[in-house]
């Protein structure tokens, strides 16, 4: 399983959390992309991110975290859904520098400059894409960020990647802890200021720790009724027909070229590395309609 989500509520404070486990995905998405280190880290990070906001959605709405830098890493994109399928990449696979000390652990990969933004929708459905510019150049700090700009609910959010010996993405959890109306914001900041550490102990007390195991950790001294519980998988959503339409949307021209020049073309799937091809005839029927339609 790539991992497992916990929805929990706290009805005394009026509170709700979210605890993700999220180690699965994490090796998933190294193996595809074949990532280094440090572009392993920073995928898992941003995979942990994006199933926390996904896990405030409902039904059959996803969100989209993106990380743009100036930095090696270039960046990376991650597509979460409510029902728990996770996809994403990092720009560049191949990152393995050293990392910096204290607030600048980062830096040598992120860079200087850059923002990140999530693509969410909202309860009419539509959807609406905010950023903020990179500040901290901390992906859980500069989320934090996003959340104190972008959203009018007060959130607290931690994750931790522990290594376990040579294994850079031993346990990789988050967690995310909101107000309800009316909620008591003194009760969210007591969590949200040990939130870090309590994370960091639910992780390495337990050997094979549990979202159970972590919720207990996170939210010592409250009542937690569990709301959800939803395994998360690693999933891809291309098809080889969304693929021919980015071909048809490229354009009669350009079309036209890669037929003449290449007799056909090869798409790859960013988020999971599949290829797809599209022949000849595929090529002049897109043609044939695009003619058509002008
Ligand atoms: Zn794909």
């Amino acid at each position: 399983m790539g991992g497992e989500l916990l929805r929990l509520h706290l009805p005394t404070p009026g509170l709700t959390a979210s605890v993700v486990l999220t180690t699965g995905l994490c090796h998933r998405a190294r193996e595809l992309h074949r990532l280094e280190r440090v572009s392993a880290l920073l995928l898992a990070q941003g995979i942990t991110g994006g199933v926390l906001l996904a896990s405030l959605l409902k039904g059959e709405h996803r969100i989209n975290l993106q990380v743009e830098c100036d930095g090696p890493l270039h960046g990376l994109l991650v597509d979460a859904g409510a029902d728990g399928s996770v996809r994403g990449y990092a720009k560049n696979p191949n990152l393995d520098v050293e990392l910096g000390k204290g607030p600048f652990r980062w830096r040598p990969a992120l860079g200087n400059a850059g923002f990140l933004s999530a693509l969410r929708p909202l309860p009419e459905g539509e959807y609406y894409r905010s950023s903020v510019e990179l500040t901290h150049f901390a992906l859980d700090e500069d989320l934090r960020h996003y959340f104190a700009v972008s959203d009018q609910v007060p959130t607290k959010l931690a994750w931790e990647v522990v290594p376990d010996g040579d294994e850079p993405l031993g346990t990789v959890a988050g967690v995310l802890v909101q107000t309800l109306p009316d909620g008591d914001l003194d009760a969210l900041e007591a969590i949200g200021a040990q939130l870090q550490q309590r994370l960091q102990f639910g992780i390495t007390s337990t050997a094979q720790p549990t979202v159970d195991d972590l919720a207990a950790a996170v939210l010592t001294g409250f009542d937690a009724e569990p709301l959800a519980r939803l395994p998360l998988v690693w999933r891809c959503t291309c098809t080889k027909q969304r693929v021919l339409a980015m071909l048809a949307s490229l354009g009669k021209e350009d079309l036209q070229a890669l037929l003449d020049e290449r007799g056909g073309a090869q798409v790859t799937c960013h988020f999971c590395g599949m290829r797809h091809e599209a022949s000849r005839e595929e090529l002049a029927v897109l043609l044939h309609r695009l003619g058509t339609q002008a």
